[in-house]
């Protein structure tokens, strides 16, 4: 079996009114990215999908991805380090998040292929079993404290179990007495139980983390990622008590491997699609597991075909903080998957339509794509 034919397709899905994302980096009310496409010459297919970064840029993206599919035409889906090595050539040495998401939407794609082909769903390729869903965190946006509280009020009621933060600038002003109102109100309106994960996105420099995070400790709660950049984020974890989540720092296994010899975070969030896949995905959790360093899953900005697979991926590894992100979806108005395809939520856990499926047993509406903006092979 050989691949012979990558395709990417324009996406263009709208939010809810009233549902749009917000946080410290702005407000994402348009999801604009692209499906891609892997056909084998046996007439196979397999499905990714690509988050263009910067968002609004999916033109530069797919010129980017242009080597990168070209390397895989003519090669074997089930060869994955062949593969791998041939993607890590044609991009650069410094693996950037967007030069990682580009090698994501092809990993997907393969692992949908390789499912098919043996005729099992991705999670048994990866050794997981699906039991019966996967709980899921909801992520508030960045609003007044009385707004967070109430959102966090209607999500707890709904099932969710987790609660991510969203905090930092909030309409360009950061001011640190309302960054801890919002947390005294989303704690209060959780109650008690509920997994509460502060995330400003980077949003904080490195003093303003230090005076704050001892503040919220009575509120009981993770954080996320307050500064830029590994060295500081080494500094704010020696200072603090509360338990400490790295993400956006988090790329490949090298980096991991520098975190966990640095002790500079609890735990790790890990973006499947930002780490170029599901192939690098596991072997930094196998990594993390050797090391002891806990781990959360989450998602990227991503339709309900790329929160299918991190149902499988989430089967898989059973994350320290049990909730896995990909919830984006509930949020916009158009639909990529096929209707009884894929996931799907049921209060707070996500379950899959068909889970006995081969591959991720998601395909997306044909209605819903573009006329393809890149086609390598033949
Ligand atoms: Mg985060």
């Amino acid at each position: 079996m050989k691949i012979v034919r990558v395709e990417a397709f324009p996406v263009d899905l709208r939010y809810k009114p009233g549902k749009e994302f917000l946080v410290s980096y702005g407000v994402i009310d348009a999801m604009q990215n692209a499906i891609v496409r892997v056909t084998t010459d046996d007439g196979l297919v397999g499905y990714g999908e690509l988050m263009p970064l910067p968002l609004n840029d999916r033109a530069a993206c797919i010129e980017e991805l242009k080597p990168l599919a070209a390397a895989i035409i003519g090669q074997d889906p089930f060869s994955l380090r062949e593969i791998y090595a041939r993607i890590d050539d044609t991009i650069s040495d410094e693996r950037t998040s967007r030069e990682l998401l580009l090698k994501g939407s092809l990993d997907f794609a393969l692992h949908d292929l390789m499912g098919k082909a043996a005729g099992v769903p991705v999670y048994k390729l990866l050794g997981g079993s699906y039991d019966d869903g996967v709980p899921m965190h909801f992520s508030i946006s960045i609003r007044t404290p009385e707004e967070m509280g109430e959102d966090t009020a209607a999500r707890v009621a709904e099932g969710f179990r987790t609660i991510e933060v969203k905090l930092g600038r909030f309409q360009g002003e950061l001011d640190l007495e309302t960054e801890i109102a919002r947390i005294a109100a989303i704690r209060k309106a959780a109650g008690p139980d509920v997994v509460i994960v502060a995330d400003p996105n980077q949003g904080w420099t490195v003093d303003e983390a230090i005076s704050v995070l001892p503040r919220l400790e009575e509120f009981d709660v993770y954080v996320e990622q307050p500064v830029k950049g590994l060295d500081d984020l080494a500094v704010v974890h020696s200072a603090i008590k509360l338990p400490m989540i790295a993400d956006e720092c988090v790329g490949t296994s090298e980096i991991l491997a520098d975190i966990i010899r640095r002790d500079a975070a609890d735990l790790i969030n890990l973006k499947i699609l930002r780490t170029g896949g599901l192939f690098e995905a596991c072997k930094m959790l196998d990594m993390c597991e050797a090391a002891g360093l806990g781990y959360r899953h989450d998602n990227v900005i991503q339709t309900r075909l790329a929160s299918t697979m991190m149902i499988h991926f989430s089967t898989t590894y059973h994350a320290s903080l049990p909730d896995c992100g990909g919830t984006q979806f509930t949020r916009t108005i158009e639909d990529i998957v096929k209707d009884g395809e894929g996931v799907y939520m049921d209060g707070g856990t996500a379950k899959l339509h068909n889970p006995d499926a081969p591959g991720m047993g998601a395909t997306p509406k044909p209605e819903l794509l573009g006329d393809p903006i890149l086609i390598a092979g033949r």
